[in-house]
């Protein structure tokens, strides 16, 4: 019988499961939804899900002469009712084990219940099962050493099976259409400057992207936190649209360390990153409320300041502290910031400002293209103190001797806030005059920071800091 593929974020055809065993069992359907847990993600997430997806359709028609079926509505209402419609046996998933999602499988699988159809889910979002890792005493991990260690000691699964041929099924039901698709109709920003700044889309230009970073990968472990150089991988919006697969990833980058002696360093330095984004996946299943809850129950009352003015200040990029507001800057144009940058970005929001750090990460949630909701909150909670194995409230990122250490010429900042120079200067300048009333950003920080209100900030966050003491 014909077999439903659910998408959701898994748009390649590597290492992916669930398109494998519903290849393998009889005709496919791949769908894909705008439901409810769709529309509670960012608009920039969105929109890069949506380029995700015509990249993947394309791909599909080109391969294997099938289409993605659009829908809109909730799995429990539809996925029954067109598994009915077209006589399916089954409905292949790759499991993304966000607490909403999860709630959406269980309830679809209730509403199957005394069908003939099947959900069966696959593991492939991550490097291990989610319940593989435990302490010795049977627990979730809370500190990343110790849980590095673990995943190193089994190794990651093996990358999941590629369809050979798919056979698509005819008769498809109406869904809509995909080149009228908008999954992004609220992003307030310039989506022309977003476009122009987009980088390839789809899971030919994911592989393109790790190849290019493993000839460079000798210089990453030294350079990876300098947000003027060019050394990071770039492929966070890859991995959380899931146009590459990180055990795939893994077993590449192995490769390549293991034939390339120079880069194997570097590459190894990658690959402790890799396991960050699966301590934090293993944070979010453990502790679904991540994003809503700090971490440490200590932390539940603390004062943190609610909106006010410096908040926005802070989302508009015009905090007058340049690595701070060139980060913000750089992600309100491109949808992206650097490592480093966001964490300096999110300690002046909670340290400094004494700001509730849910509240930065709501705008990171609604302004990444990579967004990830369990690498955002535990990140978040992280810089904040709140979290498992976090940085200790004490330690504050000083955003000056920061940007004196890794972007040592100003080259960064200059690129975000002053050197609007030749084509890029004038898209981001005609985007910022395109926002509406209200959203005026100064020409250059200078305008802002003038040494008086640099000085007046840094007192207002001691005196801020001695009252907290
Ligand atoms: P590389 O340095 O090339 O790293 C390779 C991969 O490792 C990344 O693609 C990513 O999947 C993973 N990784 C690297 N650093 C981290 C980290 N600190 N935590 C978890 N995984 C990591 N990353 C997201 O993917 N989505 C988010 O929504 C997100 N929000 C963040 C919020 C804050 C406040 C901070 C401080 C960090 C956040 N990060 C997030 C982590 C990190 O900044 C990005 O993964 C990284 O900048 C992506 O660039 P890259 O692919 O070039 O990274």
């Amino acid at each position: 019988p014909p077999s439903i593929l659910w998408l959701c974020r898994d748009f390649r055809f590597r290492d992916n499961a669930a398109l494998a065993a519903a290849a393998g069992a009889g005709p496919v359907l791949p769908v894909f939804l705008i439901d409810g847990a769709l529309r509670a993600q960012g608009a920039a997430s969105r929109w890069r899900l949506q380029r995700a997806l015509l990249a993947f359709d394309a791909e599909l028609r080109r391969r294997h002469g099938a289409t993605v079926l659009v829908l809109e509505g909730e799995p429990w209402d539809i996925l029954p009712a067109l598994a009915a419609r077209i006589g399916a046996g089954s409905l292949h998933r790759n499991d993304w084990p966000e607490p909403a999602t999860i709630a959406a499988q269980q309830r679809l699988g209730r509403a199957l219940a005394g069908t003939p159809v099947r959900l069966v889910l696959h593991p492939g979002h991550l490097l291990v099962h989610p319940r593989a890792l435990r302490t010795g005493s049977g627990g979730a991990y809370r500190v990343f050493t110790p849980f590095a260690r673990a995943l190193r000691a089994i190794g990651p699964d093996r990358p999941g099976g590629e369809a050979a041929s798919l056979s698509p099924l005819t008769d498809l039901p109406r869904g809509l259409a995909l080149d009228r698709l908008d999954l992004a109709p609220d992003l307030h920003r310039g989506r022309a400057v977003l476009e122009r700044h987009a980088l390839p889309a789809g899971e030919a230009a994911a592989q393109a992207r790790l190849g290019d970073f493993l000839d460079r990968a000798a210089g990453y472990a030294a350079q990876r936190d300098r947000p003027d150089l060019q050394a990071t991988s770039g492929l966070s919006e890859h991995l959380a649209m899931g146009e590459i697969g990180p055990r795939d990833l893994w077993a590449i980058a192995s490769a390549r360390a293991k034939a390339d002696p120079a880069a194997s360093p570097g590459i190894a330095a990658f690959l402790t990153e890799l396991i960050w984004r699966e301590f934090a996946w293993h944070l979010l299943i453990e502790f679904p409320r991540l994003a809503r809850q700090p971490w440490r129950p200590e932390w539940a009352d603390f004062p943190w300041r609610g909106d006010s003015a410096a908040l926005t200040r802070w989302r508009r990029a015009e905090t007058g502290i340049a690595l701070v507001d060139a980060g913000l800057r750089e992600m309100r144009v491109t949808g992206r910031m650097h490592n480093r940058v966001r964490m300096v970005a999110a300690s002046w929001l909670t340290k400094h400002l004494l700001t509730d750090w849910r509240l930065g990460l709501a705008h990171f949630a609604d302004s990444l293209t990579d967004w990830d909701p369990a690498a955002n909150a535990m990140n978040w909670q992280w810089v904040a103190g709140c979290g498992p194995d976090a940085a200790p409230f004490f330690r504050i990122f000083n955003p000056e001797r920061q940007a004196a250490q890794f972007d040592p010429q100003g080259r960064y900042r200059r690129r975000w806030l002053l050197g609007w120079q030749g084509a890029e200067g004038e898209e981001a300048r005609a985007y910022f005059d395109s926002l509406p009333p209200g959203w005026d950003v100064p020409r250059t920080w200078q305008d802002r920071a003038t040494p008086e209100r640099l000085a007046q900030g840094r007192a207002r966050a001691l005196a801020a800091h001695a009252a907290f003491r």
